[in-house]
Protein backbone atom coordinates (compact mmCIF):
# COMPACT_ATOMS: atom_id res chain seq x y z
CA UNK A 1 0.00 0.00 0.00
CA UNK A 2 0.93 3.41 -0.33
CA UNK A 3 1.26 4.24 3.24
CA UNK A 4 3.82 1.46 3.70
CA UNK A 5 6.19 2.15 0.78
CA UNK A 6 6.32 6.29 2.56
CA UNK A 7 7.46 4.75 6.15
CA UNK A 8 10.08 2.00 4.10
CA UNK A 9 11.37 5.20 1.79
CA UNK A 10 11.25 7.09 5.44
CA UNK A 11 13.31 4.41 6.86
CA UNK A 12 15.26 4.02 4.06
CA UNK A 13 16.26 7.79 4.31
CA UNK A 14 16.78 7.55 7.76
CA UNK A 15 19.71 4.60 7.34
CA UNK A 16 21.34 6.38 3.87
CA UNK A 17 21.81 9.48 6.28
CA UNK A 18 23.05 7.40 9.39
CA UNK A 19 25.38 5.76 6.96
CA UNK A 20 27.08 9.06 5.84
CA UNK A 21 27.56 10.32 9.77
CA UNK A 22 29.08 6.78 10.23
CA UNK A 23 31.24 7.21 7.49
CA UNK A 24 32.39 10.57 8.83
CA UNK A 25 32.63 9.43 12.18
CA UNK A 26 34.53 6.44 10.79
CA UNK A 27 37.60 8.65 10.00
CA UNK A 28 38.14 9.17 13.01
CA UNK A 29 38.30 5.52 14.54
CA UNK A 30 41.96 4.37 14.15
CA UNK A 31 42.96 0.60 14.09
CA UNK A 32 45.66 -0.36 16.55
CA UNK A 33 47.92 -0.96 13.14
CA UNK A 34 47.82 2.90 12.89
CA UNK A 35 48.47 3.57 16.94
CA UNK A 36 51.30 1.44 16.44
CA UNK A 37 52.93 2.98 13.49
CA UNK A 38 51.83 6.27 15.14
CA UNK A 39 54.05 5.45 17.92
CA UNK A 40 57.01 4.20 15.74
CA UNK A 41 56.97 7.25 13.84
CA UNK A 42 56.73 9.31 17.23
CA UNK A 43 60.25 7.42 18.12
CA UNK A 44 62.04 8.11 15.18
CA UNK A 45 61.56 11.57 15.35
CA UNK A 46 62.45 11.83 19.03
CA UNK A 47 65.81 10.32 17.72
CA UNK A 48 66.41 12.81 15.27
CA UNK A 49 65.58 15.60 17.58
CA UNK A 50 68.30 14.22 19.90
CA UNK A 51 70.92 13.64 16.92
CA UNK A 52 73.72 16.62 15.99
CA UNK A 53 72.88 15.77 12.11
CA UNK A 54 69.64 16.01 12.08
CA UNK A 55 68.73 18.07 15.15
CA UNK A 56 68.29 21.18 12.72
CA UNK A 57 65.75 19.62 11.20
CA UNK A 58 63.59 17.46 13.15
CA UNK A 59 59.74 17.99 13.87
CA UNK A 60 60.23 17.28 17.26
CA UNK A 61 62.41 19.59 18.24
CA UNK A 62 64.01 17.83 22.30
CA UNK A 63 65.05 20.83 23.29
CA UNK A 64 67.73 20.74 26.51
CA UNK A 65 66.27 22.26 29.00
CA UNK A 66 69.59 22.45 31.59
CA UNK A 67 67.33 21.16 34.01
CA UNK A 68 69.79 18.61 36.11
CA UNK A 69 68.56 17.98 39.16
CA UNK A 70 65.41 16.76 40.99
CA UNK A 71 63.69 18.35 44.05
CA UNK A 72 65.83 16.93 47.08
CA UNK A 73 63.61 18.36 49.87
CA UNK A 74 66.28 20.83 51.28
CA UNK A 75 64.98 23.37 49.23
CA UNK A 76 63.44 26.86 50.79
CA UNK A 77 62.53 29.84 50.61
CA UNK A 78 59.89 32.95 48.79
CA UNK A 79 59.72 32.59 45.22
CA UNK A 80 57.72 34.84 42.40
CA UNK A 81 56.72 32.97 39.38
CA UNK A 82 55.01 34.00 36.22
CA UNK A 83 52.90 31.38 34.09
CA UNK A 84 52.36 32.26 30.38
CA UNK A 85 50.80 30.38 27.89
CA UNK A 86 48.00 27.98 29.59
CA UNK A 87 44.40 28.89 29.65
CA UNK A 88 45.10 31.59 32.58
CA UNK A 89 48.12 34.04 32.85
CA UNK A 90 49.30 33.94 36.71
CA UNK A 91 51.52 35.91 39.07
CA UNK A 92 52.47 33.72 42.13
CA UNK A 93 54.36 33.55 45.28
CA UNK A 94 55.55 30.40 46.32
CA UNK A 95 56.71 29.25 49.81
CA UNK A 96 58.84 26.15 50.00
CA UNK A 97 59.81 24.59 53.55
CA UNK A 98 62.43 22.84 53.77
CA UNK A 99 62.39 18.94 55.23
CA UNK A 100 58.53 18.86 55.40
CA UNK A 101 58.11 19.28 51.71
CA UNK A 102 55.62 21.58 51.98
CA UNK A 103 54.44 24.76 50.18
CA UNK A 104 52.47 28.07 50.31
CA UNK A 105 51.37 29.23 46.83
CA UNK A 106 49.30 32.32 46.69
CA UNK A 107 48.34 33.70 43.29
CA UNK A 108 46.08 35.67 41.12
CA UNK A 109 45.17 35.54 37.60
CA UNK A 110 45.19 38.45 35.08
CA UNK A 111 43.43 38.37 31.78
CA UNK A 112 45.79 39.27 28.75
CA UNK A 113 43.66 40.90 26.24
CA UNK A 114 43.09 39.50 22.57
CA UNK A 115 44.52 42.86 21.39
CA UNK A 116 48.15 42.24 23.86
CA UNK A 117 48.31 38.64 22.94
CA UNK A 118 48.65 39.78 19.12
CA UNK A 119 50.26 43.15 19.57
CA UNK A 120 53.83 43.95 20.13
CA UNK A 121 56.56 42.32 22.17
CA UNK A 122 56.96 45.53 24.05
CA UNK A 123 53.09 45.68 24.98
CA UNK A 124 52.82 41.94 26.02
CA UNK A 125 56.02 42.42 28.40
CA UNK A 126 54.76 45.93 29.82
CA UNK A 127 51.33 44.47 30.54
CA UNK A 128 53.24 40.98 32.09
CA UNK A 129 54.99 43.76 34.29
CA UNK A 130 52.32 45.64 35.18
CA UNK A 131 50.14 42.47 36.35
CA UNK A 132 53.34 41.58 38.39
CA UNK A 133 53.24 45.23 40.03
CA UNK A 134 49.69 44.89 40.85
CA UNK A 135 50.46 40.91 42.25
CA UNK A 136 53.64 42.77 44.63
CA UNK A 137 51.17 45.68 45.79
CA UNK A 138 48.00 43.26 46.54
CA UNK A 139 50.82 40.95 48.24
CA UNK A 140 51.90 44.09 50.38
CA UNK A 141 55.77 43.12 49.00
CA UNK A 142 56.67 46.41 46.57
CA UNK A 143 60.12 46.40 47.05
CA UNK A 144 60.87 42.94 47.87
CA UNK A 145 63.60 41.50 45.87
CA UNK A 146 62.44 38.31 45.38
CA UNK A 147 63.95 35.30 42.93
CA UNK A 148 61.46 34.82 39.70
CA UNK A 149 61.08 31.59 37.95
CA UNK A 150 59.44 32.11 34.53
CA UNK A 151 56.93 29.31 33.12
CA UNK A 152 56.92 30.38 29.58
CA UNK A 153 54.82 27.59 27.73
CA UNK A 154 56.31 27.76 24.74
CA UNK A 155 59.38 26.64 21.98
CA UNK A 156 62.47 27.87 23.80
CA UNK A 157 65.76 27.09 22.67
CA UNK A 158 68.19 27.19 25.97
CA UNK A 159 71.86 27.67 26.59
CA UNK A 160 71.35 28.04 30.65
CA UNK A 161 68.30 27.76 32.67
CA UNK A 162 67.75 31.68 32.50
CA UNK A 163 68.33 32.22 29.04
CA UNK A 164 65.67 31.10 26.91
CA UNK A 165 64.74 32.12 23.09
CA UNK A 166 61.68 32.05 21.65
CA UNK A 167 61.55 29.62 18.39
CA UNK A 168 57.85 30.20 17.55
CA UNK A 169 55.16 31.58 18.40
CA UNK A 170 52.22 28.16 19.47
CA UNK A 171 48.49 28.27 20.62
CA UNK A 172 46.61 31.79 20.85
CA UNK A 173 49.69 34.11 20.58
CA UNK A 174 51.31 35.98 17.77
CA UNK A 175 53.04 39.13 19.51
CA UNK A 176 55.17 40.92 17.18
CA UNK A 177 59.12 40.98 17.72
CA UNK A 178 59.60 38.14 20.10
CA UNK A 179 60.60 35.59 18.07
CA UNK A 180 64.24 34.99 17.86
CA UNK A 181 64.43 36.82 21.31
CA UNK A 182 65.19 35.88 24.70
CA UNK A 183 61.98 36.03 26.57
CA UNK A 184 64.12 36.77 30.08
CA UNK A 185 65.94 39.75 28.28
CA UNK A 186 62.44 40.89 27.22
CA UNK A 187 61.07 40.68 30.48
CA UNK A 188 64.25 42.04 32.29
CA UNK A 189 63.96 45.31 29.79
CA UNK A 190 60.58 45.69 30.49
CA UNK A 191 61.03 45.74 34.14
CA UNK A 192 63.79 48.50 33.77
CA UNK A 193 61.47 50.16 31.16
CA UNK A 194 58.79 50.30 34.48
CA UNK A 195 61.81 51.45 36.80
CA UNK A 196 59.73 50.52 39.90
CA UNK A 197 61.34 47.33 41.64
CA UNK A 198 63.69 44.93 40.46
CA UNK A 199 63.61 41.28 40.63
CA UNK A 200 66.25 38.17 40.05
CA UNK A 201 65.05 36.40 36.99
CA UNK A 202 66.86 32.90 37.97
CA UNK A 203 64.81 30.09 35.44
CA UNK A 204 62.77 30.11 32.31
CA UNK A 205 60.99 27.07 32.38
CA UNK A 206 58.07 25.25 30.03
CA UNK A 207 54.98 23.97 31.15
CA UNK A 208 55.85 20.74 30.87
CA UNK A 209 59.21 20.71 33.21
CA UNK A 210 57.35 22.68 35.95
CA UNK A 211 54.63 19.82 36.38
CA UNK A 212 57.02 17.15 36.27
CA UNK A 213 58.90 18.87 38.90
CA UNK A 214 56.35 19.15 40.57
CA UNK A 215 55.40 15.54 41.00
CA UNK A 216 58.99 14.70 41.36
CA UNK A 217 58.71 16.31 44.45
CA UNK A 218 56.21 14.36 45.37
CA UNK A 219 57.09 11.08 43.62
CA UNK A 220 61.12 10.52 43.02
CA UNK A 221 60.06 8.13 40.02
CA UNK A 222 58.24 10.62 37.90
CA UNK A 223 60.29 11.62 34.79
CA UNK A 224 58.01 12.61 32.50
CA UNK A 225 55.94 15.90 32.47
CA UNK A 226 53.12 16.03 30.38
CA UNK A 227 50.40 19.04 29.33
CA UNK A 228 47.08 17.90 27.69
CA UNK A 229 45.48 21.38 27.63
CA UNK A 230 45.21 24.61 25.54
CA UNK A 231 48.61 22.76 23.99
CA UNK A 232 50.09 19.44 23.84
CA UNK A 233 53.53 19.03 25.07
CA UNK A 234 55.51 16.38 26.59
CA UNK A 235 59.18 16.05 29.04
CA UNK A 236 61.20 13.70 29.62
CA UNK A 237 64.68 13.20 31.44
CA UNK A 238 66.73 11.65 29.29
CA UNK A 239 70.42 10.57 29.33
CA UNK A 240 72.96 12.77 28.94
CA UNK A 241 74.85 10.79 26.67
CA UNK A 242 72.33 10.71 24.16
CA UNK A 243 71.78 14.38 24.26
CA UNK A 244 74.37 15.40 21.53
CA UNK A 245 73.77 19.02 21.61
CA UNK A 246 74.91 19.23 25.15
CA UNK A 247 78.32 18.42 26.29
CA UNK A 248 79.37 15.63 28.70
CA UNK A 249 78.01 12.20 29.26
CA UNK A 250 77.06 11.80 32.92
CA UNK A 251 73.78 11.94 34.62
CA UNK A 252 70.48 12.91 32.97
CA UNK A 253 69.06 16.33 31.44
CA UNK A 254 65.28 16.57 31.25
CA UNK A 255 64.56 17.58 27.30
CA UNK A 256 61.63 19.24 26.43
CA UNK A 257 60.01 17.66 23.46
CA UNK A 258 57.84 19.95 22.20
CA UNK A 259 55.73 16.99 20.43
CA UNK A 260 53.43 19.25 19.18
CA UNK A 261 54.96 19.46 15.53
CA UNK A 262 55.57 15.59 14.98
CA UNK A 263 53.88 15.24 12.23
CA UNK A 264 55.09 19.10 10.47
CA UNK A 265 56.90 16.80 8.00
CA UNK A 266 53.18 15.01 6.74
CA UNK A 267 54.61 11.86 8.62
CA UNK A 268 51.32 11.60 10.13
CA UNK A 269 49.19 13.03 6.73
CA UNK A 270 47.70 9.39 6.30
CA UNK A 271 45.59 9.90 9.38
CA UNK A 272 44.39 13.32 8.92
CA UNK A 273 40.94 14.68 7.92
CA UNK A 274 39.59 16.97 5.89
CA UNK A 275 38.48 18.45 8.91
CA UNK A 276 41.95 18.54 10.20
CA UNK A 277 43.15 20.52 7.15
CA UNK A 278 40.45 23.20 7.62
CA UNK A 279 41.31 23.54 11.46
CA UNK A 280 45.07 24.26 10.41
CA UNK A 281 44.30 26.62 7.85
CA UNK A 282 41.95 28.91 9.54
CA UNK A 283 44.92 28.68 12.78
CA UNK A 284 47.43 31.38 13.74
CA UNK A 285 50.20 29.14 12.38
CA UNK A 286 49.01 27.09 9.24
CA UNK A 287 51.33 24.18 9.07
CA UNK A 288 52.39 23.90 12.30
CA UNK A 289 51.74 21.75 15.44
CA UNK A 290 49.78 19.84 13.66
CA UNK A 291 49.91 16.67 16.25
CA UNK A 292 49.21 19.43 18.53
CA UNK A 293 46.00 20.44 16.52
CA UNK A 294 44.60 16.49 16.81
CA UNK A 295 45.53 16.28 20.50
CA UNK A 296 44.80 19.79 22.44
CA UNK A 297 42.19 21.62 24.09
CA UNK A 298 42.82 24.61 21.65
CA UNK A 299 41.48 23.28 18.54
CA UNK A 300 39.38 19.68 19.13
CA UNK A 301 36.24 21.98 19.69
CA UNK A 302 37.09 23.70 16.30
CA UNK A 303 37.41 19.71 14.52
CA UNK A 304 34.07 19.43 15.98
CA UNK A 305 32.69 22.71 14.52
CA UNK A 306 34.47 21.39 11.39
CA UNK A 307 32.59 18.22 11.30
CA UNK A 308 29.28 19.77 12.35
CA UNK A 309 29.53 22.41 9.50
CA UNK A 310 30.00 19.63 6.76
CA UNK A 311 26.77 17.50 8.48
CA UNK A 312 24.77 20.34 8.12
CA UNK A 313 26.20 21.41 4.61
CA UNK A 314 24.99 17.15 3.97
CA UNK A 315 21.63 18.11 5.23
CA UNK A 316 22.21 15.56 8.27
CA UNK A 317 22.13 18.02 10.95
CA UNK A 318 20.25 21.37 12.35
CA UNK A 319 17.90 20.80 9.16
CA UNK A 320 20.65 21.74 6.52
CA UNK A 321 20.90 25.64 7.79
CA UNK A 322 24.11 26.76 9.02
CA UNK A 323 23.82 29.39 12.12
CA UNK A 324 25.87 32.05 12.05
CA UNK A 325 26.90 30.98 15.73
CA UNK A 326 28.19 27.39 14.19
CA UNK A 327 30.40 29.89 11.73
CA UNK A 328 32.25 31.16 14.78
CA UNK A 329 35.33 30.06 15.58
CA UNK A 330 35.66 28.76 19.09
CA UNK A 331 32.57 28.47 19.98
CA UNK A 332 33.39 24.91 21.50
CA UNK A 333 35.81 25.22 24.46
CA UNK A 334 36.80 22.29 26.46
CA UNK A 335 34.68 22.94 29.03
CA UNK A 336 31.78 22.45 26.78
CA UNK A 337 33.23 19.51 25.03
CA UNK A 338 33.47 18.09 28.48
CA UNK A 339 30.17 18.51 29.68
CA UNK A 340 28.42 17.26 26.40
CA UNK A 341 30.67 14.05 26.41
CA UNK A 342 29.69 13.61 30.47
CA UNK A 343 27.92 10.10 30.88
CA UNK A 344 25.65 11.81 33.40
CA UNK A 345 24.26 14.04 30.96
CA UNK A 346 20.90 13.39 29.83
CA UNK A 347 20.33 13.85 26.13
CA UNK A 348 17.97 17.04 27.00
CA UNK A 349 20.49 18.34 28.96
CA UNK A 350 23.20 18.54 25.68
CA UNK A 351 20.25 19.83 23.80
CA UNK A 352 20.14 22.75 26.60
CA UNK A 353 24.21 23.01 26.09
CA UNK A 354 23.63 23.24 22.46
CA UNK A 355 21.33 25.94 23.17
CA UNK A 356 23.45 27.92 25.04
CA UNK A 357 26.09 28.29 22.19
CA UNK A 358 22.72 29.08 20.17
CA UNK A 359 22.80 26.05 18.31
CA UNK A 360 18.85 24.99 17.60
CA UNK A 361 19.26 21.62 17.69
CA UNK A 362 16.62 18.91 18.18
CA UNK A 363 16.97 15.64 20.01
CA UNK A 364 18.45 13.54 16.76
CA UNK A 365 21.20 16.39 16.48
CA UNK A 366 22.11 16.06 19.75
CA UNK A 367 23.11 12.44 19.86
CA UNK A 368 25.34 13.60 16.45
CA UNK A 369 26.77 16.04 17.97
CA UNK A 370 27.47 14.14 20.88
CA UNK A 371 29.02 11.44 18.76
CA UNK A 372 31.21 14.10 16.71
CA UNK A 373 32.51 15.17 20.12
CA UNK A 374 33.28 11.79 21.42
CA UNK A 375 35.33 10.67 18.05
CA UNK A 376 37.20 13.66 18.20
CA UNK A 377 38.24 13.19 22.10
CA UNK A 378 38.66 9.97 21.55
CA UNK A 379 41.09 10.15 18.77
CA UNK A 380 42.68 13.00 20.69
CA UNK A 381 43.42 10.73 24.14
CA UNK A 382 45.31 7.57 21.44
CA UNK A 383 47.50 9.80 19.62
CA UNK A 384 48.39 11.55 22.93
CA UNK A 385 48.66 7.65 24.46
CA UNK A 386 50.93 6.73 21.63
CA UNK A 387 53.03 9.48 21.88
CA UNK A 388 53.91 9.09 25.12
CA UNK A 389 54.05 4.74 24.54
CA UNK A 390 57.34 5.63 22.04
CA UNK A 391 58.75 7.52 24.94
CA UNK A 392 58.62 5.30 27.82
CA UNK A 393 59.86 2.03 25.55
CA UNK A 394 62.43 4.31 24.63
CA UNK A 395 63.61 4.62 28.55
CA UNK A 396 62.96 0.98 28.78
CA UNK A 397 64.99 0.03 26.18
CA UNK A 398 67.87 2.78 26.65
CA UNK A 399 67.54 0.70 30.48
CA UNK A 400 67.71 -2.59 29.07
CA UNK A 401 65.72 -3.25 31.36
CA UNK A 402 63.02 -6.02 30.90
CA UNK A 403 60.38 -3.91 33.06
CA UNK A 404 60.09 -0.04 33.39
CA UNK A 405 58.13 1.42 35.82
CA UNK A 406 57.92 5.37 35.73
CA UNK A 407 55.37 8.15 36.56
CA UNK A 408 54.34 10.80 34.56
CA UNK A 409 53.35 13.83 36.08
CA UNK A 410 50.32 15.66 34.14
CA UNK A 411 48.66 18.47 34.04
CA UNK A 412 46.34 20.94 31.79
CA UNK A 413 42.41 21.14 31.60
CA UNK A 414 41.76 18.45 28.36
CA UNK A 415 43.43 16.30 30.93
CA UNK A 416 41.47 17.15 34.07
CA UNK A 417 37.73 18.35 32.87
CA UNK A 418 37.45 15.61 29.96
CA UNK A 419 35.23 12.50 31.62
CA UNK A 420 37.17 9.88 29.31
CA UNK A 421 40.42 11.57 28.24
CA UNK A 422 42.27 10.71 30.95
CA UNK A 423 41.20 6.82 30.93
CA UNK A 424 41.54 6.45 27.09
CA UNK A 425 45.05 8.04 27.31
CA UNK A 426 45.81 5.23 29.88
CA UNK A 427 44.46 2.55 28.46
CA UNK A 428 46.39 3.41 25.17
CA UNK A 429 49.60 3.49 26.96
CA UNK A 430 48.75 0.08 28.60
CA UNK A 431 47.74 -1.76 24.78
CA UNK A 432 51.08 -0.03 23.29
CA UNK A 433 53.64 -0.33 25.67
CA UNK A 434 52.82 -3.39 27.73
CA UNK A 435 56.43 -4.03 29.78
CA UNK A 436 56.01 -0.52 31.44
CA UNK A 437 54.02 0.42 34.09
CA UNK A 438 52.85 3.62 34.07
CA UNK A 439 51.51 5.46 36.69
CA UNK A 440 49.93 9.09 36.28
CA UNK A 441 50.35 11.77 38.68
CA UNK A 442 48.35 14.69 38.85
CA UNK A 443 50.51 17.74 39.26
CA UNK A 444 48.77 20.40 41.50
CA UNK A 445 49.56 23.68 40.13
CA UNK A 446 52.56 22.36 38.21
CA UNK A 447 53.28 25.47 36.03
CA UNK A 448 53.78 27.69 39.48
CA UNK A 449 55.08 25.50 41.92
CA UNK A 450 56.78 24.18 39.32
CA UNK A 451 58.58 27.01 38.26
CA UNK A 452 59.38 27.72 42.14
CA UNK A 453 60.86 24.83 42.81
CA UNK A 454 63.43 25.00 39.72
CA UNK A 455 64.17 27.92 40.82
CA UNK A 456 64.84 27.01 44.06
CA UNK A 457 67.49 23.91 42.74
CA UNK A 458 68.74 26.56 40.60
CA UNK A 459 69.43 28.24 43.68
CA UNK A 460 70.86 25.78 45.85
CA UNK A 461 73.50 24.55 42.76
CA UNK A 462 74.49 28.50 42.00
CA UNK A 463 75.21 28.50 45.49
CA UNK A 464 78.82 27.15 45.07
CA UNK A 465 80.01 28.90 42.38
CA UNK A 466 79.22 32.79 44.09
CA UNK A 467 81.01 31.63 47.13
C1 LIG B 1 53.89 24.72 23.41
C2 LIG B 1 54.63 23.98 24.49
C3 LIG B 1 53.74 23.83 25.71
C4 LIG B 1 52.40 23.23 25.33
C5 LIG B 1 51.46 23.10 26.52
C6 LIG B 1 52.55 24.09 23.14
O1 LIG B 1 51.83 24.86 22.23
O2 LIG B 1 54.64 24.74 22.20
O3 LIG B 1 55.82 24.65 24.83
O4 LIG B 1 54.38 23.02 26.65
O5 LIG B 1 51.80 24.02 24.34
O6 LIG B 1 51.20 24.33 27.10
MG1 LIG C 1 49.27 25.58 32.42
Amino acid sequence: TKGAAMVTAVACRVQAQRKQIDEVLALFQLTRQQLVDVQGKMRAELEYGLKRKTHALATVKMLPTYVYGMPDGTEKGKYLALDLGGTNFRVLLVKIRSGRRSVRMYNKIFAIPLEIMQGTGEELFDHIVQCIADFLDYMGLKGAQLPLGFTFSFPCRQANIDKGTLIEWTKGFKATDCEGEDVVDMLREAIKRRNEFDLDIVAVVNDTVGTMMTCAYEDPNCEIGLIAGTGSNMCYMEEMRNIELVEGNEGKMCINTEWGGFGDNGCIDDIRTQYDMEVDEGSLNPGKQRYEKMTSGMYLGEIVRQILIDLTKQGLLFRGRISERLRTRGIFETKFLSQIESDRLALLQVRRILQQLGLDSTCEDSIVVKEVCGAVSRRAAQLCGAGLAAIVEKRRQDQRLEHLKITVGVDGTLYKLHPHFSLVLQETVKELAPQCDVMFLLSEDGSGKGAALITAVAKRLQQPRRE
